[in-house]
């Protein structure tokens, strides 16, 4: 394997799905620090199972290949150990979590760990001297959710637009080295899609974020520059380009790419 750095996500010949369904047939994918990554593909086409498998979302699994993030064998590691190690997921239908806060749900995230597993992780650091309620404060004002949404429970009885805000915040204030957003774009109105995507984007400045970004629309694209889009079809990369492949899909759809066959 050749890690183009140790913060890097290398995805080799990704298997997998769930019980007795293949659903990714080998994925290939790279992706640096800093550098944004688009993911588009018809429905179906098994873009959210990468995402699961990834993050090892229970009822998903890999069965073969491989995904490093830097030094660590993702697949090896249970969930919160991925995301210890720096990945983080913005699902596409955020998780409701009553009776658990965001600050203290965030405060554990960030707890520092003596098992020496996450060496290499950037999470947690924030800007000297503000207390992690401040750093929660402020990435809410940065992408327009209100303040007072921060102390109910995770998610809960939040619209989905204000989960996908939530879920922005949480990344933000996290710092991890690779973010996967699927459909973030989805629930957002406009002047939202453009807050978010501009925090997303402001974040490979800030600590080098890579972004695999999985969504339908351009408009994502337009404040989120990718460096390569890539299209997903029936569970693999078919094909990868630059921006205007965002822009030539926009016209034509996918006519031509399929979605995971049925078996
Ligand atoms: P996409 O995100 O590209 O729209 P998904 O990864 O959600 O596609 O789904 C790919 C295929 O796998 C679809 O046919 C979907 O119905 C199926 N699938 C995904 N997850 C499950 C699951 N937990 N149970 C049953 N089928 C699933
Ligand atoms: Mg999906």
């Amino acid at each position: 394997m050749t890690a183009r750095s140790d913060r890097s996500l290398v995805i080799r010949q990704l298997t997998g799905g769930i019980a007795g369904r293949e659903i990714l047939r080998g994925v290939d994918l790279e992706v640096g620090p800093g550098e944004v990554h688009a993911l588009m593909g018809p429905n179906g086409s098994g873009k959210s199972t990468l995402a699961h498998v990834l993050m090892g979302r229970p009822g998903y699994a890999a069965t073969g290949g491989s995904a490093h993030l830097g030094p660590h064998d993702l697949l090896a590691l249970p969930t919160w150990q991925r995301a210890r190690a720096g990945l983080f997921l913005v699902p596409q239908y955020p998780t409701e979590v009553p009776g658990v806060s965001l600050e203290a749900a965030m405060a554990a995230a960030l707890e520092p760990l003596e098992d020496g597993v996450v060496e290499g992780r950037l999470v947690g650091t924030r800007p000297a001297g503000l207390s992690l309620a401040g750093a929660l404060g402020a990435e809410a004002g940065r992408v327009g959710l209100e303040a007072r949404l921060l102390g109910r429970p995770l998610n809960v009885d939040l619209s989905g637009g204000e989960k996908k805000r939530n879920e922005t915040v949480q990344l933000a204030v996290a710092r991890p080295a690779i973010a996967v957003l699927d459909e973030v774009d989805s629930g957002l109105d406009i002047d939202a899609l453009r807050q978010v995507a501009r925090r997303v984007a402001a974040a490979r400045e800030e600590w080098g974020l890579g972004v695999l970004a999985i969504t339908h629309y351009r408009r994502l694209l337009d404040e989120l520059v990718p460096d390569q889009v890539h299209v997903f079809s029936a569970g693999r990369i078919v094909e990868t380009g630059g921006p205007e492949l965002a822009e030539t899909l926009e016209r034509t759809g996918y006519a031509g790419y399929e979605p995971v066959p049925e078996d």
